[in-house]
């Protein structure tokens, strides 16, 4: 079984991809705490490329990363790449968003993820981009998910992402959209080579 480290910290999201990544009969293994990577990209494809090629060299192994966030249209895409540290912690993160957008008609966002798959030398063997569009709420619902999740909103099943099952949150959601594109790649990759 071949080993692919997953180049992330952030347990929310691990925890997400072992479910999309459960069907390949890989070891995932978690990137060591002490190995932290600088998110110098100017890009989520960027930031992805950089974390799964920087962890595969320092390990010598695959590694896998996301980079992901949300872009609110009437913030002119902001938090975007600055997602992860738009506040100290998920409620202020989500207080701030909801502050910037008071009084602001137009809702529309997206969460976006991007996905760089590396081998062991550090170049990188596949990529693709996720989007989900959605709405922002004027407050907090539902209680599932992490980060941004209570506050954005899918129309089409009228609810919150933190209002989703973990499987309906995979299938609607910006990383559950970049998984299935990279699937039929991943399924007849060789991490032999
Ligand atoms: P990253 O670890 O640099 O990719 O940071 C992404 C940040 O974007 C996370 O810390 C969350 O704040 C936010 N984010 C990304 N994906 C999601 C999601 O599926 N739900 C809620 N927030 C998300």
């Amino acid at each position: 079984m071949p080993t692919v480290v997953v180049a992330t910290g952030n347990p929310g999201k691990l925890k997400e991809m072992q479910a999309y990544l459960g069907d390949l009969n890989w070891d995932l293994q978690l990137k060591p705490d002490e190995l932290d990577i600088d998110e110098t990209g100017t890009t989520f494809l960027e930031n992805a490329r950089l974390k799964a090629s920087e962890v595969a060299k320092a390990l010598g192994q695959w590694a896998i990363a996301d980079d992901s966030g949300l872009e609110v249209d009437a913030l002119d895409g902001a938090p975007g790449l600055y997602s992860a540290r738009y506040a100290d912690s998920d409620p202020a993160r989500i207080e701030r968003v909801l502050r910037e957008l008071e009084g602001q008609s137009n809702r529309e966002a997206q969460f976006v993820c991007a996905i760089a798959l590396a081998r062991p030398d550090g170049t990188i063997a596949l990529e693709t981009l996720g989007i989900c569009r959605g709405e922002i709420l004027t407050s907090p619902k539902g209680s599932g998910g992490f980060g941004y999740d209570p506050i954005f909103y899918v129309p089409e099943l009228g609810r919150s992402f933190a209002e989703l099952s973990p499987p309906e949150k995979e299938a609607h959601s910006h990383r559950g959209v970049a998984f299935r594109q990279l699937m039929p790649e991943l399924k007849t990759l060789d991490l032999g080579r």
